[in-house]
């Protein structure tokens, strides 16, 4: 059996852990100490360390790790700044760990940046910062078509799918979700969960693809209620790739009206 533990770091990211009682593969350490507290507090040997991307907050632990755990593999996208890869991947390829017993399939996930991937398996998806609870990545590097062909892809993973995101936004982004979709009785419900959950101090995440297809506006470009949205902002209704980057444009601008 996989267990899955989200390990806090810095303000709000989540470095996640997947587990089978004794061995374990960590994805975006950005930092070195609470993982290494976490497999030491958990008596787990690190088998393995996945990356999505190049920004520091996802890799900047990857070389104190490896000073701890020797011989340890790091999967990687193909992208010259991220420097201590063993395993250079890309769409479509197959990543296998022995213990925990994992098989994940690679996903090209342009958008957040241009060489960003996510690993898919085991009901699981590590998406780093391309998909989040309620949002979806800053587009630095890719085009808002690129990011967007990213999103689909993913909202048309099985619905049961567990979302690991590397950030706790969650909040913040069902309050952008809400101005854009105030009739949405899924997005309230949700809310309404998560402030449960983060009054209680517990992660909002993992989110499931069902949720998502449900809430996140970056999810339903297609949606009446936000094809009507698009059009009060002067996107026509066939403008899809418009429309999505209307709303992530938005999601930039936007502050919550004071509690
Ligand atoms: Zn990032
Ligand atoms: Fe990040």
């Amino acid at each position: 059996m996989l267990r899955l533990v989200p390990v806090p770091a810095f303000d709000d990211n989540y470095l996640w852990l997947a587990h089978d009682g004794s061995r374990a593969v960590v994805v975006d350490p950005g930092d070195a100490a609470p993982v290494a507290a976490a497999l030491q507090r958990l008596k787990l040997q690190l088998s393995a360390i996945l990356l999505t991307h190049h920004h520091a907050d996802h890799i900047g632990g990857v070389a104190a790790l490896l000073e701890r755990f020797a011989g340890v593999d790091v999967y990687a996208p193909d992208d010259e700044r991220i420097e201590p890869a063993t395993r250079r991947v890309g769409d479509g390829d197959t990543v296998d760990i022995e213990a925990p017993g994992l098989r994940l399939r690679v996903l090209a996930l342009p958008g957040h940046t241009r060489s960003h991937i996510g690993y898919y398996g085991a009901g699981l998806l590590f998406c780093g910062d391309t998909l989040f609870s309620a949002g979806c990545g800053r587009l630095f590097e890719g085009t808002p078509a690129q990011m967007l062909a990213s999103l689909d892809s993913l909202a048309a993973l099985p619905a049961e799918t567990a979302v690991c995101c590397a950030h706790e936004y969650t909040s913040a982004n069902c309050a952008f979700a809400a101005s854009v979709e105030p009739e949405n009785s899924a997005l309230r419900s949700r809310i309404a969960e998560v402030r449960r959950l983060r009054a209680a101090g517990t992660p909002t995440l993992p989110s499931t693809i069902a949720c998502e297809r449900a809430t996140n506006p970056f999810l339903r470009v297609d949606e009446p209620d936000i094809v009507a949205w698009g059009e009060r902002h002067g996107i026509p209704a066939p403008a899809r790739v418009d429309r999505f980057a209307a709303l992530r444009r938005g999601k930039d601008q936007f502050r919550a009206p004071a509690a």
